[in-house]
């Protein structure tokens, strides 16, 4: 079997939360720390990808850290390329994932890779919507979706390595990979993922993450 590697984007500016959040503190561990630790403990190889002055400037995990560490562009699909640049040739899948999701589980990160070995371009994780879904213009609502199909998207997301790369040739913009590679006609499956999983995107986020973890008994 081929190796896997990770790369984990955490290259945002933090906008909405007010400033660099990869580097916060959650449950004695940056933000950043628990997505590269996760990303370790899946994959054979690991590419950071951080903001263009903190390149060397940031202490990363002394005890497990990534294999190369690289600066982002200026979006989110940007900052993958850089990453993906960094992932050896010869690599069979590449999983990517947002830094800003530290309690993605082992099980999420088993599920899409095991996925994309089984023959899927890219596997996602996905959670079912369980809010009312509605679309409006200005304040008035025009339609009510049906959100028995509808699914919330997270990373870690598995690619077969070669169709990461054909999809970012174009040097398109999405808000996830998964988006490149359904417009480049490849196969996109969704495995489980977790509402535990989620984005630190406001300052609360942190509160609520760190009381995951201690509910989760992590270390
Ligand atoms: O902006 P958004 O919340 O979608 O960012 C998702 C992930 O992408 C975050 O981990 C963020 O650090 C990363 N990102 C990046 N480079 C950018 C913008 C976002 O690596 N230019």
């Amino acid at each position: 079997m081929g190796a896997v590697w990770a790369v984990v984007v955490a290259a945002g500016s933090g906008t909405r939360f007010g400033g660099p959040k990869q580097y916060e503190l959650v449950h004695g561990r940056a933000v950043l720390d628990w997505s590269l630790l996760a990303a370790r403990a899946a994959c054979d190889g690991v590419v950071a990808v951080v903001p263009p002055a903190d390149l060397g400037r940031r202490p990363l995990p002394a005890s497990r850290p990534p294999d190369a560490v690289v600066a982002g562009g200026g979006t989110r699909s940007a900052s993958v390329r850089n990453g993906l640049d960094a992932v050896p040739a010869d690599a069979e899948i590449v999983v990517v994932h947002d830094a800003a999701r530290p309690l993605a589980g082992p099980e999420l990160w088993r599920a899409a890779i095991a996925a994309v070995r089984a023959g899927a371009d890219a596997a996602i994780c996905a959670v079912p919507v369980t809010d009312t879904v509605k679309r409006v213009e200005g304040v008035d609502v025009v339609a009510t979706i049906d959100r028995s199909s509808l699914v919330a998207i997270q990373t870690p997301q598995a690619f077969r390595a070669g169709a990461l790369r054909d999809a970012h040739a174009g040097a398109g913009e999405a808000t996830d990979d998964a988006a490149l590679v359904e417009a480049a006609g490849g196969r996109v499956v969704v495995v489980p993922g977790s509402p535990i999983n989620l984005k630190i995107t406001h300052p609360y986020d942190l509160v609520v993450a760190a009381a995951l973890l201690t509910f989760l008994g992590a270390p």
